[in-house]
């Protein structure tokens, strides 16, 4: 018994072995795996059939059953019903009292095999020794219960203790050798694939794969051979090698501390590093990450080199685009700021001086305009190299747009008056490098530069010194170009307050502090004779302010044609509201209009609405122009005022005599009126100058027709001088000042009966 004990075990030996064997063979082909595996199942059962224990005639036993119902656990159903067939078929072949009994326990023992097949692939049960120990035990008892119950045979020792002990610990023996074959199939399966997925992977990735170890040693190279050019040399000559043996000595000291820093870490490290691969010279980036096991007893990281040259390439061409001027090369705006933030850094910590130059080309408009934008290029390109000829270590230029240049001098002194002489020096030569001859194609050009220079060793921010070197700049240009100017707090100061005052004239219009003042004018006997609307700012602070403190800051703040429009508006009411007044019905109202006003393309259509709007009559609106006002866009402001004088609007020439003058002017220019500028009244009578052009106004008036008003008039003896010479009107503080409507409106009422008879009965010029 014990000999056909080991015999069973030689057998199942054998069929694990051929199993295994034939589970490579049809790796991936179910079918015929089972098929051959059934056969062998099959027929290591007859085999088995064919030595058993005879307990009677035609009565045997052996390992079969074990066989089948591993066949039908393992095999799959295929293969145990094979099997199965095979051993029934023979069993009932060899007939004898056992035939039918034997042939019934195998069915019953593969209707066992595939229920517990089933319920472990759906983890009902666990496939562990001892269940497997408790299924050999089942089929063999039901085996002997049948045996025992369908052939009549008596229960021997030899029987029992074969089919209770024997066999189930065969088939216990048999059922963890399928299984280990079972796992380890399985596993070499799982390790394919996830083979497979990994060299999917490294061919889907643009990168070096590597894997080195703690020496630097070349341990696999990974990567698929069309990312192998990447290499520094022949993968095959790599392998093996120490990056010592292979890389400048410099570069593999660096990349094998990498490679030490990576195997102390946890996580994955980088670095940026170059190589000269063939003749490029490239750029990587390296990340590497420590494996968990050693290879070949040392540690190892696995490292993925990514080539970015291309990237650093576009990198550069950024930075260049972001950092540099297109036209002259030089750092643009952004880079002098950052050079200007590192120097205050530098200064603020040593306390040394360094200065910032702003340099703006004199009448660079004029040139470009004259000479067109291609010389003005090459005259901005030959600057850009005249400038950066003072570029140092400590010193830089750059090109601010424009015109305007910066120049950076740093680390100057610790002493303001030695940094200030410093710089000094330093703008004057570059004013001397500046008025130097240009060539612009054939022609020669000369210009100059104005500089505002500003000191710094504090902390003021990049943007604020800018400012300060700009307001010194201007300051510069408006002290006759081609010179320098340091900044003085001064120069922040008249901004700040500009700044504020056009913030307070926006806040007075919103708020309404804005009047209009009315001076009375009068003719050669005393008659009024019109008034000039006059804009007057009542400050909250300050007062009463007049149009010399903030007509200025407005334009600048973009606020005048709002305060004009606002002032026409008002003096068309107060027009409209002495309508029905006696005296004041028929006095004309002169209002002031500026340039930007009059350069509006519905200008005139603008004053017809006012007009419409409040009700004045047009006729008594006189609006004044100065001659600047003119010059800009002659056409256009003739086609408004004729426009309008079709309504009965007119126009007078303010302070006639101080501009551009010119004849021409008066000949195209619907007219009806020119004022005499206060400077010539003003030097009367002493200046016999302003009385000789005084003369000319009012002798060239009365050519072209036009009425002549003197404004200004302070003493008897102007008035007296005025009249005498021609002038037929007046306007000054000798007679009244500029005042609100309603004082005016009783002056008028004020004046001797017949005067105001008469100016009610048409004093008008005209
Ligand atoms: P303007 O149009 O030539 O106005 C005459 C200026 O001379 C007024 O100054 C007036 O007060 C002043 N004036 C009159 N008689 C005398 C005198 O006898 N002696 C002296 N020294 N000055 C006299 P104001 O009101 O300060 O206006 C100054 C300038 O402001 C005006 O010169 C005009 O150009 C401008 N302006 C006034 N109101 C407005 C306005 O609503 N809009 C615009 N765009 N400009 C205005
Ligand atoms: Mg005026
Ligand atoms: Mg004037």
């Amino acid at each position: 018994m014990v000999l056909h004990f080991f015999q069973s075990i030689t057998l199942i030996l054998a069929l694990c072995w051929l199993q295994s064997v034939n589970t490579r063979f049809w790796r991936g082909r179910s079918v015929p795996a089972q098929v051959t595996s059934g056969l062998l199942f099959g027929a290591t059962a007859i085999v088995n059939m064919l030595d058993p224990i005879w307990l009677a005639p035609g009565v045997f036993i052996d390992a079969r059953l074990a066989v089948l119902g591993m066949a039908c656990v393992f095999g799959g159903p295929l293969a145990g019903c094979l099997a199965v067939s095979m051993a029934v078929a023979y069993r009932l072949e060899l007939g004898g009292a056992g035939a039918v009994p034997g042939a019934a326990g195998m069915l019953i023992t593969a209707l066992l095999g595939f229920a517990y097949r089933h319920a472990l692939s759906r983890h009902w049960v666990r496939g562990g020794a001892p269940q497997m120990l408790g299924f050999g035990f089942l089929i063999h008892l039901l085996a002997l219960f049948l045996l025992l119950v369908l052939s009549g045979l008596a229960p021997v020792s030899v029987l029992i203790l074969s089919m209770t002990l024997m066999l189930p610990v065969v088939t216990l023996m048999l059922a963890l050798l399928l299984q280990d074959l079972q796992q380890r199939s399985q596993a070499n399966s799982a390790l394919e694939e996830s083979e497979a997925r990994m060299r999917a992977i490294t061919h889907a990735i643009p990168d070096l794969l590597l894997v080195l170890d703690e020496d630097g040693r070349y341990l696999d190279i990974v990567s698929p051979v069309q990312h192998r050019h990447l290499l520094y040399d022949d993968a095959a000559r790599l392998q093996g090698r120490r990056m010592h043996d292979v890389l400048p000595t410099a570069k593999a000291d660096r990349l094998l501390a990498f490679v030490r820093q990576s195997l102390l870490s946890r996580t994955p490290e980088a670095i940026e590093y170059t190589l000269d691969i063939g003749a490029t010279h490239r750029t990587f980036e390296g990340r590497a990450q420590a494996l968990d096991i050693n290879l070949d007893g040392r540690k190892a990281v696995v490292m993925v080199a990514r080539d970015i040259t291309a990237h650093k390439a576009a990198e550069a061409e950024i930075m260049q685009l972001a950092f540099f001027d297109p036209l002259t090369g030089l750092p643009n705006r952004r880079r002098l700021i950052d050079r200007l933030t590192q120097m205050q850094a530098r200064s603020a910590q040593d306390g040394t001086f360094s200065a910032l130059l702003c340099i703006d080309l004199d009448d660079f408009k004029k040139i470009n305009d004259l000479r067109g934008s291609a010389a003005g290029d090459q005259m901005l390109q030959q600057v850009a190299c005249r400038l950066e000829s003072f570029t140092r270590e400590t010193h830089s230029v750059a090109r601010m747009g424009g015109d305007k240049f910066a120049v950076l001098l740093s680390g100057l002194s610790t002493v303001r008056e030695q940094a200030h002489s410093a710089a000094s020096l330093v703008a004057g030569q570059l004013l001397e490098a500046l008025r130097a001859p240009y060539q612009l194609g054939p022609n020669v050009q000369f210009s100059s530069g104005s500089i505002g220079i500003v000191l710094f060793n504090e902390t003021f921010s990049a943007n604020e010194l800018l400012q300060q070197a700009d307001l010194a700049m201007y300051a510069a240009k408006d002290a006759g170009k081609n010179t320098w100017y340091f900044f003085v707090p001064a120069f922040q100061e008249a901004v700040n307050s500009r700044l504020r005052l056009e913030e307070e004239i926006r806040q007075g219009l919103l708020r309404g502090e804005f009047h209009v003042h009315y001076q009375p004018q009068f003719d050669e006997r005393g008659h009024l004779a019109g008034a000039e609307a006059l804009v007057r700012w009542q400050h909250p602070e300050h007062g009463l302010m007049i149009p010399g403190h903030f007509i200025g800051a407005a334009e600048q703040a973009g606020l005048l044609q709002q305060l004009d429009h606002w002032v026409l508006v008002e003096a068309c009411h107060q027009l409209a509201a002495w309508s029905g007044h006696p005296v004041m019905g028929s006095v004309p109202v002169s209002v002031n209009i500026s340039a930007v006003q009059l350069h509006q393309g519905d200008f005139s259509t603008q004053v017809m609405g006012v007009l419409a709007e409040t009700g004045a009559p047009a006729n008594l609106l006189m609006l004044e122009l100065t001659e600047s006002v003119l010059v800009r866009d002659m056409a256009l402001a003739i086609a408004h005022m004729e426009a309008l004088r079709v309504h009965g609007v007119r126009f007078a020439l303010d302070d006639f005599g101080t501009g551009y003058s010119s004849l021409s002017y008066l000949q195209q220019l619907p007219l009806d009126e020119l004022k005499i500028d206060q400077s010539f009244v003003r030097s009367l009578p002493a200046d016999t100058g302003s009385l000789v052009i005084i003369r000319a106004i009012t002798a060239l008036a009365e050519s072209f027709g036009f009425d002549v008003i003197a404004e200004g008039v302070e003493t008897d003896a102007q008035h007296t001088l005025l009249a005498s010479n021609g002038c037929r009107y007046f306007q000054g503080y000798l007679f009244a000042q500029p005042m609100p409507a309603q004082a005016l409106t009783t002056l008028a009422t004020t004046l001797p009966r017949n005067e105001r008879h008469a100016a009610a009965s048409g004093i008008r010029r005209r």
